[in-house]
C-alpha cells in the first residue's frame, strides 16, 4: 500500500470512530405522532404541543383521520409514540353515562379517530401519552368513567377551568410514579382548563398526582407504556406566563418521549 494511502486510510477509520462515538452520546430523537383534533374540513393541531415537542428534541407528526384502518396504521407506524391533545368534552355514551345538562361541546368525529388510534397504537405496540381530553379519552378507552362537569359534581372550591390563570392550583405527585421520577417534585404548581376530569380510573391505571380538592390529575398504566396528565405542560413550556424554571421542568416530560421508544 502507498503510504499516503495509508495514512488517508488511517485518518478516515479515525474519523469514523469519532462520529460513532458523537452519535452515541447524542439525545435519541423520536418521532411524536400527534393525533389530530378533527375540527372539520382541516386537519388541526395546537401549535404548542408541535413547538414544546420540536423544543424537546423530538418530531413532531400530525395524524389526520384516515378512514382506512390499514392506511391509519401505516401512518401511526410511522410515528414512534402516539400523543392525545387537549379539546371538546367526550360523548358520556363512551363509558356508559348519560349526558348531564352541563356537558359542554362535543366531537364524535374525533372520539372515534381517538379511539381508533389508540386501538391501532395498542396492536402496533405503540405508546400512547394523552393532555387535558386525552388523559381522560386514554381513561375511557381503557374502561374508565368521567365527571362531566366539576362545579356541579364535586365539591370543590378551587376553579379547574381557569383559562387566563397560568397558575390555577397546586397538585400531589404520587412518588412512587414515573411522573414523579421524571419532574422530581411532589407537588407542583399547575394551570387548570378542564371541566371535566377522570372519575372511576379505568383497571390497570394508577393515579400519579391529584389537586388538593380530590380530582385526578395524572394517570399511567401499571403494565403498558400509557400515560396522561389533566393539566397542560406544553403551555409552560412555550407560555408567556411562565418563569425559565418551569419551562425547563414541563420540557422534561417532553424529552422524556425519547425513552419510550
Ligand atoms: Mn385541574
Amino acid at each position: 500500500m502507498h503510504l499516503h494511502t495509508f495514512i488517508r486510510l488511517k485518518y478516515f477509520l479515525l474519523l469514523i470512530l469519532i462520529a460513532g462515538a458523537t452519535n452515541a452520546t447524542a439525545q435519541r430523537r423520536v418521532v411524536v405522532g400527534i393525533v389530530e383534533e378533527c375540527p372539520g374540513a382541516e386537519v388541526t393541531t395546537t401549535r404548542r404541543y408541535v413547538d414544546a415537542i420540536t423544543l424537546s428534541g423530538n418530531i413532531p407528526l400530525v395524524i389526520p383521520d384516515i378512514s382506512d384502518s390499514i392506511l391509519l396504521r401505516q401512518a401511526l407506524k410511522k410515528a414512534d409514540v402516539i400523543m392525545l391533545t387537549g379539546g371538546e368534552d367526550l360523548a358520556p355514551q363512551l363509558y356508559g353515562a348519560t349526558p348531564s345538562p352541563l356537558l359542554g361541546t362535543v366531537n364524535d368525529r374525533r372520539d372515534s379517530f381517538e379511539y381508533r388510534a389508540i386501538a391501532e397504537a395498542m396492536r402496533l405496540k405503540k405508546p400512547v401519552v394523552g393532555i387535558c381530553r386525552g388523559l381522560q379519552v386514554i381513561n375511557a378507552y381503557f374502561g374508565g368513567t368521567l365527571i362531566q362537569d366539576i362545579p356541579t359534581e364535586c365539591n370543590t372550591t378551587i376553579s379547574h377551568k381557569n383559562i387566563e390563570q397560568s397558575h390555577a392550583h397546586s397538585i400531589s405527585i404520587n412518588k412512587q410514579s414515573r411522573l414523579f421520577r421524571i419532574l422530581g417534585n411532589d407537588t407542583l404548581t399547575v394551570n387548570s382548563t378542564h371541566h371535566q376530569s377522570v372519575k372511576d380510573v379505568a383497571p390497570g391505571f394508577s393515579v400519579s398526582a391529584v389537586s388538593t380538592d380530590g380530582i385526578i390529575e395524572g394517570l399511567e398504566s401499571e403494565r403498558l407504556k400509557v400515560y396522561g396528565v389533566q393539566f397542560h405542560p406544553e403551555r409552560f413550556v412555550v407560555g408567556a406566563n411562565s418563569t425559565e424554571e418551569e419551562k425547563m421542568l414541563f420540557l422534561r416530560l417532553f424529552k422524556e418521549l425519547s425513552k419510550l421508544k
